[in-house]
């Protein structure tokens, strides 16, 4: 299968209004190319120095979004130019960006990670941790970065049931702070959830943007 055919069969499935990020991560520039001559224009990236080195190739009119996790000493690299970074999982990463988005006069749209996963090894904040963060009154200082939803991961398993617990947990904890923290902020409105294996179960828990890599460029060699 092709790329380009391999993101016709995708686009069958999601809806006009969920966003699809492709994640090209390990992927050459070319297989990139191939999937912005399908019409693409949303690229997902989890390495800083790889995706620095394909934002400077490819085309001006993509959007490149963060999905790995990252380092406070690599933020400044990124900020000139991303579009969302995903994977926002503490406040200090929140306060490092918020300080490196207005030292370059920039306005940062970033999502909260959150900890949906039973497995260990998922970075995330957790409900409680989530709240206390943004009920707190440093949080109020944050004025470069605008906080545009959740991010959460599936725990790695076949059981469709706990995925899609997981999932539904995100979402009623989203609309929770969408009724209550971010009632006025109509930019808090995006819940990236699902990947290649359960991206179709996100779509029926409210996903509003779906991160597929293996999907589109076949299985990555790392
Ligand atoms: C790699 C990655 C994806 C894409 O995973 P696939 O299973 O290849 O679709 C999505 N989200 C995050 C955070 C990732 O690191």
């Amino acid at each position: 299968m092709s790329i380009q055919s391999n993101i016709l069969e995708i686009r069958n499935h999601i809806p006009h209004q969920v966003q699809l990020v492709c994640v090209s991560k390990f992927n050459p520039a070319e297989a990139i190319q191939e999937a912005y001559n399908a019409g693409e224009r949303v690229f997902g990236e989890s390495k800083v120095q790889e995706i620095c080195a394909k934002a400077v190739i490819l085309p001006d009119d993509i959007k490149w979004h963060f999905i790995g996790h990252l380092q406070t000493n690599k933020i400044k690299y990124i900020v000139p130019f991303i579009s969302l970074i995903h994977g926002v999982d503490s406040f200090k990463l929140l306060k490092e960006i918020d300080k490196s988005a207005g030292k370059m006069n920039r306005q940062v749209n970033c999502l909260l990670q959150v900890h949906i996963a039973e497995e260990e090894t998922k970075f995330g904040f957790s409900e409680s941790e989530l709240i206390q963060t943004i009920s707190g009154d440093e949080f109020k200082l944050i004025t470069n970065v605008k906080i545009c939803g959740l991010m959460g991961m599936a725990t790695f398993t076949d059981d469709k049931n706990k995925i899609r617990r997981e999932f539904n947990t995100l979402k009623n904890l989203f609309d929770k702070l969408k009724s209550t923290f971010f009632a006025n902020e109509s930019y808090f409105k995006e819940i990236s959830m699902g990947m290649s294996d359960d991206y179709l179960i996100a779509i029926e828990e409210g996903s509003t943007m779906v991160r597929i890599g293996s999907s589109i460029f076949g299985v990555r060699n790392y």
